[in-house]
């Protein structure tokens, strides 16, 4: 799933090819996708691209005042092509899920594969009519997150502070891979209290959350959409890695998994050694 640092250097990629074009073909490859009504998709077409933007995961397209935003999901990724194929996209069944042409002939697909379809479209005259944009917390790479910001968002929360890290409300952009690599650079269990971290472990969770993430940012600068995938998983310590060694212990990667996705940690890094327990598993044994 593409997280903070890849829609990042998707967005910048696209900035920067679309400056001052033309939309001059915008075609649905699914209608399951497309979220909104009005401002319809075919009142794009003449308008000239202003500019491209992140909020959280979302990849928001200023379209001279109308905005078009794709949230990739898990599955989602955007491919362009300098020369895009000339066959008009239809809705199916197949991964594309829209189509844009340039006024030069150029332009980019929206794709998703695999069945799950969970990519997410919408056209609006304000960002702030897309809910999930709405309710968006900080962005970790603003300034204004800082230690004692992290600190008072994680306070009072019943949460373990896995899931404070991926919630979109509390902290936008950190989907599961990246919050296994902070939780992992900061010596933390994915199921401690996000309430009960001390100041040092608040600290140490800010410092390995922000560095990982620019560290993967500095990473995809220059990268094509096609190679950011393939660059992310190469840099993953812990993340997609259970049976492998921890780079910085030798122990082995474990994995708790869930209904349709799975975290990787260290025990020695991490858990003082445990393994975690499948908590939905041990549900089920009891
Ligand atoms: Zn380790």
């Amino acid at each position: 799933m593409p997280e903070l640092p890849e829609v990042e250097a998707l967005t910048a990629l696209l900035a920067e090819r679309l400056a001052g074009r033309k939309i001059a073909r915008c075609e649905l490859g699914s209608f399951a996708a497309l979220k909104t009504v009005s401002p319809p998709l075919h009142q794009l077409i003449g308008r000239t691209a202003t500019g491209c933007e992140r909020r959280g995961k979302y990849v928001c397209i200023d379209l001279d005042g109308i905005w078009m935003v794709t949230h990739l999901s898990r599955a989602g990724w955007i491919r362009w092509y300098d020369s895009l194929p000339a066959k008009t996209a239809r809705p199916g069944k197949g991964p594309l899920a829209l189509r844009v042409g340039l006024d030069d002939g150029s332009g980019f697909d929206v794709t998703e594969m695999g069945t799950e379809k969970r990519l997410a479209l919408w056209v609006v005259n304000s960002l702030d009519e897309v809910e999930g944009i709405a309710g968006l917390g900080i962005d970790p790479l603003s300034p204004e997150f800082t230690v004692a910001e992290l600190a008072r968002r994680l306070g009072g929360l019943s949460a373990n502070i896995k899931t404070a890290l991926t919630s979109q409300s509390l902290i936008a952009g950190v989907g599961n891979a990246y919050s296994d690599e902070a939780l992992h650079a900061a010596h933390l269990s994915p199921y401690k209290s996000a309430a009960k971290l001390d100041p040092v472990e608040v600290e140490a969770l800010h410092g390995a959350l922000v560095t990982i993430l620019r560290e993967a940012l500095d990473r995809s600068g220059g990268l094509g959409a096609e190679e950011l995938k393939g660059d992310k998983k190469r840099a993953m310590r812990v993340h997609g890695r259970a049976g492998e060694a921890c780079p910085v212990c030798g122990d082995t990667v474990r994995q708790v998994s869930f209904a349709t996705k799975s975290m990787q940690y260290c025990p020695t890094c991490q858990t003082g050694g445990r393994q975690l327990a499948d908590r939905r598993l041990s549900k089920l044994l009891k």
